[in-house]
């Protein structure tokens, strides 16, 4: 595998990084790049609609998809270097939800009616989407999952709870999954609809974080209507789409950005800043704290490529191989951040506690606010138990869980 960029990369990275320099002054103050600021504050969402569109007129907010929805039929490694770009300068514009979620997966499984229903809006940065599939009782175990919908003519009445639901105060549609088939288990009886997040009926109330911030609802369907038309794929047989869904092999190259970035601007506070006289990139505790990190962006930059390399490759071979590396870059790197987030607490001291909003303060709050943020990306989109689970099965060949291993018979 060859690691480096063919000239036409190298062009593009630059087109990238001359682009986001000069956009991202736009930012509002105290900017950190975070799904926090993006849905918390009025501004931080005008700030994501603004560059949508932006990126949207380069042609650049869904580069891998067709041209016909709207796309420029991108190759894999040139949307790893788009990611890796946009990540190092916190920039926001592309919705994890729409762009990332149900954009792949309805080019792959969608009807052509909602490809050129909901895609074109999608690719110009006008529709932003959010997932409702988590509910009080259904996480990791999403099949256990209680909304009804129950179908009237040419309409699904929906009744129940999501929760968790990350930027539903601000989404315009929802993707959900549902249950239409009472009288079927678990993840058959399932039904995939897509779902306007103002239709009457629909309550969405604020889940806080604790430091006050809102990226979190829950989501109330009093009998809400929804048009039979908006189900992707058949009924009862959501489960399929939702699985699509979640195969989307991702190499989670961003978050090894947002570390490497990080790494960047402590790397310059430790020159500047002296404690004792010294500088603090003179203290050799501080020096092998940041090689240590330095090593391990290294290595998650090169898992996210191997991935991409695999992925274009392609085949049935490959895609198992990418969906075991992909549960294995998203463990890395999330727990990669949260080492990075402990680390910069170190260094910084008490003062690393300190809110972006005091001018007191070291790094505009990044670290402080990384360090809120660090432990629920290991519990998104697949906790990190559930993704060692998916390399135990599809990378390492192991038993697929502990489901099955308990209801194996015993051997005799
Ligand atoms: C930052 C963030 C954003 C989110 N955004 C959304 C969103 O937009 N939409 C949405 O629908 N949901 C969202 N969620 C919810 C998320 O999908 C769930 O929290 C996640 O699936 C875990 O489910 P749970 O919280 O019910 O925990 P549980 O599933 O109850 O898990 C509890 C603990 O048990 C472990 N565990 C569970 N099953 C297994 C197993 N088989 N093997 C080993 N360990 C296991 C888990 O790893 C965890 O440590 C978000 C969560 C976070 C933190």
């Amino acid at each position: 595998m060859d690691f480096s960029l063919t000239p036409e990369q190298e062009r593009l990275r630059k087109e990238f990084d001359d682009f986001f320099k000069e956009e991202m002054k736009n930012a509002p103050p105290g900017w950190g790049g975070s799904l926090e600021d993006m849905y918390s504050a009025d501004e931080g969402w005008e700030f994501h609609r603004y560059m949508a569109r932006k990126l949207a007129e380069k042609g650049w907010l869904v580069r891998a998809w067709p041209k016909e929805y709207g796309g420029q039929d991108a190759s894999i490694m040139e949307q790893v270097i788009f990611g890796e770009v946009s990540a190092y300068h916190k920039s926001p514009g592309v919705d994890v939800f729409g762009i990332g979620l149900l954009g792949p997966t309805l080019l792959a499984v969608g009807s052509e009616e909602h490809k050129k229903e909901y895609l074109p809006p999608i690719a110009r940065g006008e529709t932003m989407w959010c997932q409702l599939w988590s509910e009080p009782n259904a996480g990791s175990d999403l099949a256990a999952l209680a909304t009804r919908a129950v179908r009237e003519g040419d309409y699904y009445v929906v009744n129940g709870q999501k929760t968790w639901s990350s930027g539903a105060h601000r989404g315009d549609w929802g993707f959900a999954i549902v249950r239409t088939d009472p009288e079927q288990k678990r993840s058959r009886g399932l039904s995939f609809l897509l779902l306007d997040m103002k239709a009457p009926g629909v309550t969405v109330r604020p889940l806080l974080g604790m430091d006050k911030t809102h990226l979190f609802n829950e989501v109330y369907f009093d009998n809400v209507r929804v048009p039979v038309k908006n189900r992707v794929g058949e009924e009862g047989k959501g489960w399929d789409v939702t699985k699509a869904m979640m195969n989307f092999e991702r190499t989670n190259v961003g978050m090894i950005f947002t570390v490497k970035r990080g790494l960047e601007d402590l790397i310059e506070f430790c020159k500047e800043t002296k404690r004792n006289g010294e500088p603090l990139a003179k203290n050799p505790l501080i020096r092998n704290k940041l090689a240590q990190i330095a090593v391990e962006v290294e290595v998650g930059i090169a898992l996210a490529y191997r991935i991409a390399w695999i992925q274009e490759k392609g085949g049935p071979a490959a895609m198992v191989e990418a969906g075991a590396l992909a549960a294995a870059s998203k463990v890395y790197g999330t727990e990669l951040n949260q080492r990075f987030s402990y680390v910069g607490h170190q260094i910084l001291g008490p003062y690393g506690q300190v809110k972006k909003e005091s001018k007191w303060a070291p790094l505009q709050g990044t670290i402080e606010s990384g360090f809120q943020q660090v432990q629920g990306m290991c519990i998104a989109m697949g906790t990190s138990e559930v993704q060692r689970n998916t390399i135990a099965w599809l990378g390492l060949g192991l038993p697929r869980s502990w489901d099955e291993v308990f209801k194996r018979p015993m051997a005799k």
